[in-house]
């Protein structure tokens, strides 16, 4: 491969082209191990991003694509529409919580977040309420890297600093502190509450990650505060937006990570793990109230449309990415990840540069006293046959479903042995 190539003209993600860090060069995937182009197998700890449920070259994702490819790659979804389109849609509408009836595709998670805000605003302007159109977000929460979806991050790791002026002012409240296993304390919830009673009449919506907040902390937090928001936004007459795109899919334990509180968003975005990590694909989901409420309003339509909507090949992928996961005893997998994880992780507690170590679902953390060099700490895991990617103080995993406790304990021994010797 020509890696000078690379490093002279290609953007990596979050990475500088004329100081570039180092790349490993892949050949292929399969399992749950990447082949370096050297032949070395490395156990995937990342899901590429959390999204690779299943693993790499899964035979049922691979033949569903190829099916669909001879029918039609792509065709525009305006005028048209097509069989795994629905098929994925019934599938949508079935699985999440029973009041999400209408679905919006598009390509990629950012834009499905971008969808989110827009159907809120939207929706407000419809019902001649202009003014609500501010949204309250919670601090260490990510979204996207859209200019929408990043107005909602936090603003000193989303750095709003850097694009003050272009971004739209939104609220943030502080990040909830009850952790998973706890119930919420009025206190817990006291700030949010205020921030709401002081500004809902130009608020259009909470968004938030239901009970895992992922890149911008990698915090759990209750079920209870969840609840408690649900219950604010009714009070207020606020809609609430619940960004599912890391944690749809069973990531946290349940199908989707709202479960936990037994609650329903007004609107929800899926993405990252929606094709098995196979295409690019998301979705956004609401009720009948906020969809009648757009399509009787002033526009009568919903001012979306992206050219790849609906695409018929990440359509097929992502039903049978869902087929596959429902078919299979993922809840056990999940839990027997789960508990490896905290038996296998929670040692290193005691190692000096820990602060924390945290696992939900098949999510691992573990959380350091100082940012982690990336570079060396990437290196050593890979002598380790581990592929991770930390970023700042945190290491974590998020390994496909599909893992083997022997591959796991690979996993959580290299964490154990290249952290513990920092
Ligand atoms: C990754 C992520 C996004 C953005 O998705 P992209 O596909 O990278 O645009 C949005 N929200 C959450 C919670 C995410 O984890």
């Amino acid at each position: 491969m020509d890696l000078d190539f690379d490093r002279k003209h290609i953007w990596h993600p979050y990475a500088s082209v004329t100081n570039p860090g180092p790349v490993y060069p892949i050949a292929r995937a399969e399992g749950v191990r990447l082949y370096l182009q050297d032949g070395r197998a490395l156990i995937d700890g990342m899901s590429s991003w959390w999204s690779a449920l299943h693993g790499y070259n899964v035979p049922e994702l691979n033949s569903a694509i190829q099916q669909q490819m001879g029918q039609m790659s792509h065709v525009m979804f305006g005028g048209l529409t097509h069989q795994p389109a629905i098929t994925l849609c019934k599938k949508l509408v079935a699985l999440t919580p029973q009041p999400l009836q209408k679905v919006f595709l598009s390509d990629s998670g950012s834009v499905a977040v971008e969808v989110a805000i827009k159907m809120a605003q939207q929706y407000w302007y419809s019902q001649c309420r202009p003014e609500k159109n501010r949204l309250l977000a919670l601090r260490n929460a990510y979204h996207g890297d859209t200019y929408g979806a990043m107005a909602c991050c936090d603003p000193v790791t989303g750095m709003h600093h850097l694009f003050s002026g272009q971004l739209a002012q939104h609220l943030f409240a502080p990040a909830p502190t009850a952790k998973f296993d706890q119930s919420c304390q009025d206190q817990d919830i006291a700030e949010l509450q205020q921030l709401i009673e002081q500004h809902h009449q130009q608020l259009a919506a909470i968004i938030l990650e239901p009970i895992v907040q992922g890149t911008g902390g990698m915090r759990f937090y209750s079920p209870d505060y969840l609840r408690r928001v649900r219950q604010l936004c009714n009070q207020y007459d606020l809609l609430l937006i619940a960004d599912e795109i890391a944690t749809g899919f069973g990531r946290s334990g349940k199908l989707f990570a709202c479960e936990h509180a037994d609650i329903c968003p007004d609107i929800m975005t899926l993405g990252k793990t929606l094709t098995g990590g196979t295409l690019t694909l998301a979705a956004t989901l609401c009720t009948d109230k906020v969809a009648h409420g757009i399509c009787n309003g002033e526009a009568g339509v919903f001012l979306h449309g992206p050219t790849f909507m609906g695409n018929p090949l990440a359509c097929a992928a992502a039903s049978a990415s869902i087929d596959l996961l429902l078919s299979g005893p993922w809840q056990q997998r999940v839990s027997a990840i789960e508990k490896q994880l905290y038996e296998q992780l929670t040692p290193l507690k005691n190692a000096d540069q820990v602060v924390d170590v945290r696992t939900l679902g098949a999510i691992g953390v573990v959380e350091m006293q100082q940012p982690v060099n990336l570079a060396q700490v990437q290196a050593a895991l890979i002598e380790q046959n581990v592929w991770l990617r930390p970023f700042g103080k945190l290491v974590y995993t998020m390994p496909p479903y599909t893992i083997e406790p022997e591959d796991l304990s690979k996993l959580t021994g290299a964490m154990v042995t290249v952290l513990s010797s920092l």
